[in-house]
């Protein structure tokens, strides 16, 4: 047997260490419920001994410990043993919430373009709260080449027009775009990449909007001559 004292309220228990086995040394206090671990607050005084009798010197508090010990082998309050489980639990808990957070945080984040692309008043928001720049969602798939045309301009050069449309309820961020200028045996003879930038477009094509776009461009005559077809693709850089 040993004895232990509730570092709350100073109650000495006894404690024998198949309890403690039991209890991996987490108890509770049978007066004010304080969970701590018995080992820690063991009193120096081997308990082979009799109980010592406090002394008149002893502070009140201790005191009234070790009359709580000294009343007597089932006296109240009692200890009551814990199961380490239960701080691990509660540890457990509070990661499992820390990592959901962590996560809705991250997708908040990755989305905040879509997020804001859904509802324009978010964006503000989403900027102040990642301290990120918050553009237009970059979805490939959403934007389609709907037509296209290749033809010598009559001012000199060439022209490339094209209508891009988006295909989502939101908008989505301008793309750039390939252009492959191809001969007889699909073999591509000049490709060239025009940014948002190089088509002087805007930023962002609209919700379910079309966008046309008109590329001037010169070309060798030795190429011009061999040119049989193009091919266009959008993408995101
Ligand atoms: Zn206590």
């Amino acid at each position: 047997m040993k004895i232990t004292h509730c570092p709350q309220c100073e109650t000495a228990f006894k404690v024998s260490p198949q309890q403690l086995e039991l209890a991996k040394g987490w108890v509770r206090c049978g007066r004010c419920s304080h969970v701590f671990e018995a080992h820690l607050y063991f009193e120096a005084t081997p308990q082979t001994a009799p109980v010592p009798t406090p002394s008149a010197d002893a502070p009140a508090l201790f005191r009234a410990a070790m009359s709580a010990v000294s009343a007597g082998r089932e006296s109240t309050p009692k200890l009551e043993m814990m199961p380490r489980q239960q701080p691990r639990l509660w540890t457990w808990v509070a990661g499992v919430v820390l990592l959901t957070l962590c996560l809705l945080w991250q997708l908040l984040i990755l989305q905040r373009h879509w997020l804001a692309a859904q509802e324009p008043a978010l964006r503000p928001v989403l900027s102040a709260l990642c301290g990120c720049e918050v553009t237009w969602p970059r979805e490939p798939e959403a934007v389609l080449i709907e037509s296209s045309s290749f033809t010598e301009n009559p001012d000199g050069g060439y022209l490339v027009k094209l209508r891009l449309k988006n295909t989502q309820h939101h908008p989505v961020a301008m793309p750039a775009l390939e252009l492959s200028l191809i001969d007889l045996q699909d073999q591509v003879l000049v490709r060239r990449v025009f940014t948002v930038d190089d088509l002087s477009a805007k930023d962002h094509v609209p919700a379910l909007r079309d966008v046309r776009l008109t590329l001037n461009f010169e070309l060798d005559d030795t190429v011009s001559k061999r040119i049989t077809g193009f091919r266009a693709l959008v993408f995101y850089p």
